[in-house]
């Protein structure tokens, strides 16, 4: 192996990300006067974070009645009952103020004409506690309201004395004994390679839709802290579940919010139906967002889907005066017209359920910290390792995400991990020696990649993952589909083994950081397939059609998968699984017990 000269760093706590959650972490931390690093991959304003269109949850009620109890309601409704109550509680308790925080930090949200804040009606999203009607929850920023709300976090950020290490690319975590130490990084720029030795290290790495074909997400959405897990031995939870947000630009993939339904556009098939008055009577095109995914799978399959294949649903938002358009969805105005060559004011979209979001990530308490199970205790505290944002599973979100509630999660739980992280660890605690070969696992796979003169191009295999992944785990899944895709992704992920790698410098090499990105992927994708296929019933996002029910009296529980193996190697998956937490953190709310869930 080559020798890499090795550039070190000390710190009280490392954050790996700088999206939303990453950003607001590193502020609390920084604050308590803590030394603090942030290191990302890209620029922070260009972090995921910064397509997030259609807004924020919060029970403000300034457009219509709420209290944080109804959207707790919703919120575990949503989840399928698989999110843990005491982490919902914590999070739509804490949203509001929440919300005025980003307010006082200069975010520029929509505005009603009394001035207060502006906030539209989202997919599941209701009043009296799921009775209906639609509550106004959505906080909004027109439909750019994660560019308004990164950039405020990015200005504030630099207030406080944090170091950004920018476009430096994490490859492994540090661990010693079951805890994790720190952080090795590649500078992007100019091949240095960096140790970041901290007593807390905090993953904000994003979630990994690009495991998928189709995704709204960016190509950075890779799910490298996920991965970093996966290779320290710790296993990812409930990765089965992944969201199809139900209006993709047909052919794009390109996101369309669901705020444009929120403002009043709806869904039609081949025969101009509005079809959803049939699967949700009450809540219609605001189902959440699993319900309106699979009802357009079903409408397309059973023949109605428009276009010359029946491959796709129109959404209509014709009917809305332009001004309203203009004023609150100028963003989807002009994707309509550049992605779909659509004017939307006259014309419907076409539209198809896309890959949006993974409701599974890095199993976590509400704050923060990486839980795992070990000797017969779930919620067994990985020492000096916390995941934010999309990357967690905390798990509010459950089996399904609804619209809106992903934003305020980067926000509550990135702050309740800066006031964990200021209760735990006191500024410059001197630091033990590092373990012998800290650096070793991160270096011998950079180098691996890095020299590896294989047959297959990382593009090739990277889109038979994808089209593995589209195919076989989707929105509808059967014990054959996922059988076949288990074995289908297993011989991908061998392929690993001839990677071609053509770039051998270190000087900004796309080539290296994006084979790195499909290693990290492809073990995710496994994870999720082995996962898909053996949850045995039917639940939120995992739509299982030989198993076609909910049945909690089985699967009332979170999977947890760990994985051996990287580069082509190993491969194998163990599952296991933690119970759901069916409690609240206080006595202020009573546990929301399981019902079939209808719209
Ligand atoms: C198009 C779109 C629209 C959306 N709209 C909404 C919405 O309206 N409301 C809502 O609630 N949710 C929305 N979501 C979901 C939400 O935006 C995301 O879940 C959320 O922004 C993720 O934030 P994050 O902080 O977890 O990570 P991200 O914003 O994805 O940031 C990840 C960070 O990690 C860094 N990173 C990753 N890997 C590495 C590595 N190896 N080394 C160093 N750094 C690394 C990156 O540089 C980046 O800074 C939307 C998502 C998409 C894709």
């Amino acid at each position: 192996m080559t020798s890499y000269k090795i550039i070190d760093h000390t710190y009280d706590a490392v954050v790996v990300g700088a999206g939303g959650s990453g950003l607001r972490a590193t502020m609390g931390i920084a604050e308590s006067g803590l030394k603090t690093a942030c290191i990302t991959k890209v620029f922070p304003t260009r972090s995921h974070t910064v397509a997030a269109q259609g807004g924020i949850a919060a029970s403000l009620g300034n457009n219509s009645p709420d209290h944080w109890t109804w959207h707790m309601y919703d919120t575990v409704k949503g989840s399928d009952w698989l999110g843990d109550q005491d982490a919902i509680e914590y999070l739509c308790r804490e949203a509001p103020q929440a919300v005025y925080e980003l307010e006082h930090a200069g975010m520029p949200f929509s505005r009603n004409e009394d001035g207060t804040i502006y906030q539209r009606p989202f997919g599941g999203h209701m009043q009296n506690m799921g009775e209906g009607p639609p509550v106004q929850r959505t906080a909004a920023a027109a439909d750019r309201t994660g560019h308004a709300m990164l950039h405020a976090l990015y200005q504030q950020s630099l207030k406080y004395d944090a170091d950004f290490f920018v476009e430096y690319f994490a490859l492994d975590l540090i661990m010693e004994d079951g805890a994790c130490r720190g952080v090795i990084a590649l500078c992007m720029e100019d091949g240095s390679i960096h140790r970041f030795r901290a007593h807390q290290t905090v993953l904000a790495t994003g979630g990994y839709g690009r495991v998928y074909f189709s995704a709204t997400s960016a190509h950075t959405c890779t799910g490298d802290g996920n991965a970093m897990v996966l290779r320290a031995g710790l296993p990812l939870q409930d990765m089965e579940f992944v969201q199809f947000h139900p209006t993709g630009i047909y052919g794009a993939g390109v996101l369309i919010t669901e705020g444009a339904r929120g403002e009043g556009g709806y869904l039609t098939n081949s025969e101009g139906e509005r079809f959803m008055e049939r699967y949700a009577p009450s809540a219609k095109d605001l189902a959440s967002r699993d319900v309106v995914s699979r009802s357009m799978a079903m409408e397309m399959r059973e023949g109605r889907g428009v276009g010359k294949n029946g491959d796709h649903i129109f959404l209509h938002l014709d009917h809305i005066d332009p001004k309203v358009l203009h004023e609150r969805l100028p963003g989807i105005t002009e994707t309509g017209k550049v992605f779909a060559g659509v004017d939307l004011t006259r014309q419907p979209l076409p539209v198809t359920p896309t890959v949006h979001y993974n409701m599974g990530g890095i199993p976590t308490n509400f704050h923060g910290e990486v839980v795992r199970l070990k000797d017969g205790n779930p919620d067994s505290v990985v020492p000096g390792l916390f995941a934010v944002g999309e990357a967690a599973c905390v798990s509010v979100h459950g089996a399904n995400r609804l619209g809106s509630n992903s934003l305020i999660d980067l926000v509550v739980f990135g702050r309740a991990t800066g006031l964990r992280i200021k209760d735990i660890q006191k500024p410059s605690t001197p630091h033990n020696p590092l373990p012998k070969g800290s650096e070793e696992l991160a270096l011998t796979r950079l180098d691996k990649f890095r020299h590896a003169s294989g047959g297959s191009p990382t593009a090739q295999i990277r889109l038979e993952m994808q089209q593995t992944m589209q195919k076989h785990c989707a929105v509808f899944r059967d014990t054959e589909l996922l059988t076949e895709g288990v074995g289908k992704i297993a011989q991908t992920y061998k392929r690993m083994t001839d990677v071609s790698v053509k770039d051998r410098s270190l000087i900004w090499n796309t080539d290296l950081v994006e084979t790195l990105e499909l290693d990290n992927l492809i073990g995710q994708a496994v994870v999720t397939m082995n996962s898909a296929a053996n949850r045995t019933e039917s639940r939120g996002a995992h739509m299982h059609e030989d198993f076609p029910e909910r049945n909690d009296a089985e699967w009332m529980k979170h999977t947890i998968t760990t994985f051996t193996g990287w580069g082509g190697e190993g491969g194998a998956t163990a599952i296991d699984y933690r119970p759901v937490h069916d409690y609240t953190l206080t006595d202020d709310v009573d546990y929301i017990k399981p019902k079939k869930r209808v719209y």
